[in-house]
């Protein structure tokens, strides 16, 4: 009926090479040499047999537009796989230098910021972690924090910010990644705050900003099991509900350059209150401050006495676990709500896949077979592939790394002459 995957390292059965292996229509707007480096790039390295093939082109075309790429200092020659024996020598390959660029992927929260340097392959150089005070900060406290941490992740391997060709930033709240605005976060004081002009001012490198749901989906298409896929959907329950939605291998962020909301789409009439002051919303019933709140009556805790959410969440899982049949029914009902916001996800979008994605994936109560049983059941299914659904617990940087592909997708448009998107 259906396919459930818990991949603890999503990374390891990804091809080698880093980015979409599967090109967008909209990619023949590009010019061909970033066609063709950002080809080698995904399959991390690839003779120039494999280009001419994979694009189309003609040998003359890739022998000279490879040329140029090598005499940019963007690609390389490399040892090919040994053709057959006996055939002659092993075939040249090309790929990415690595140190032709360096990219910063910055996920900042209300505990802990995370940081991590990427080259232009795509690979981890360094990573760094800042905690931080819960309190919402203005946008002169949190360009500190950046500062302290981006000292941090290049520090340990003697880079500098001048070494750094663009960061980008993911974060919670309502971020426009068009404008490089914050309408709303929980982490700023002010509204419609200029994070990417306040940026560019401080550090005098080029700032990509988004919102966390994007910046995972973002890691599942560049790093993850979305590499594969043209359209796919990630879903992620965290503080919040989120979602980001791949079509024809690109993110969509809707008109406004910011990004889908599941978590405020309404399954109940009147229902549960929800942080956004609306009722039943999906999120009242699912996020983790919603079970938060029937943990403490299940858990018979005094209110005015809360743990934070994730000890409380912590706590309820370990009771349900233990049998307690209180803490059970929380979660299973829980699961019921995700049912009913994945099938309302398959039935607009048709993805092929659905990710079940971020850090804190270990519920695995609100995956358990009868919540994907029950997603089918209300989903028409006549003459349909029931659609796939995969479980990524990544570790704590999948944020982070999501945030490098926003900066490295950027900066390979302006090292090729490309158009940013
Ligand atoms: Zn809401």
């Amino acid at each position: 009926m259906y396919d459930v995957i818990t991949d603890k390292s999503s990374e390891s059965d990804a091809p080698s090479g880093c980015g979409p292996l599967l090109s967008a229509g909209s990619d023949d707007a590009k010019p061909l040499r970033q066609q063709i480096f950002e080809h080698v790039r995904a399959a991390g390295s690839a003779t120039r047999t494999d280009v001419t093939r994979a694009l189309g082109i003609s040998a003359g075309s890739a022998t000279t537009l490879t040329a140029d790429l090598i005499a940019a200092g963007l690609l390389r020659e490399v040892a090919g796989l040994p053709r057959e024996p006996g055939r002659g020598r092993p075939a040249v390959a090309l790929a990415v230098v690595p140190e032709a660029r360096y990219v910063i992927g910055i996920k900042l929260s209300d505990e802990t910021h995370s940081a991590v340097l990427t080259d232009f392959a795509g690979h981890m150089v360094a990573d760094a972690t800042l905690p931080t005070p819960p309190a919402r900060k203005s946008l002169d406290a949190l360009m500190e924090e950046v500062d302290v941490l981006m000292d941090l992740v290049l520090k340990d391997v003697g880079k500098a910010l001048a070494d750094v060709a663009a960061v980008g930033i993911g974060m919670s709240g309502i971020v426009d990644n068009d404008t490089g605005t914050v309408p709303w976060s929980p982490l700023l004081s002010d509204r419609d705050t200029a994070i990417e002009r306040a940026f560019v001012d401080r550090f005098g490198i080029p700032l990509h900003v988004d919102n966390d749901a994007n910046v995972l989906t973002l890691a599942e298409l560049w790093f993850g099991a979305g590499r594969t896929m043209s359209d796919f959907a990630v879903v992620t329950i965290e503080h919040g509900v989120g979602m980001g939605l791949v079509l024809d291998n690109r993110l969509f962020r809707g008109s406004r350059g910011m990004g889908l909301e599941l978590g405020h789409t309404k399954v109940q009439l009147d229902g549960a209150l929800c942080r956004c002051g609306q009722r039943g919303c999906l999120e009242a019933y699912l996020a983790d401050y919603a079970l938060a709140r029937e943990a403490a009556t299940a858990l018979h805790r005094n209110p005015r006495n809360l743990q934070s959410p994730n000890a409380m969440l912590d706590a309820l899982f370990s009771q349900a676990k233990a049998g307690n049949e209180a803490a059970r029914t929380i979660f299973r009902r829980a699961g019921r709500y995700l049912s009913i916001g994945l099938s309302n996800v398959i039935q607009l979008f048709d993805p092929g896949l659905i990710i079940l994605s971020g850090e804190r994936m270990q519920y695995d109560y609100l995956y358990a077979d009868e919540v994907l049983a029950e997603m089918q059941k209300l989903t028409l299914s006549d003459g349909r592939t029931p659609c796939r659904i995969e479980t990524h617990a990544w570790g704590d940087l999948v944020w982070a790394r999501g945030a490098t592909a926003l900066a490295l997708a950027a900066v390979t448009d302006t090292a090729l002459g490309g158009i940013r998107g």
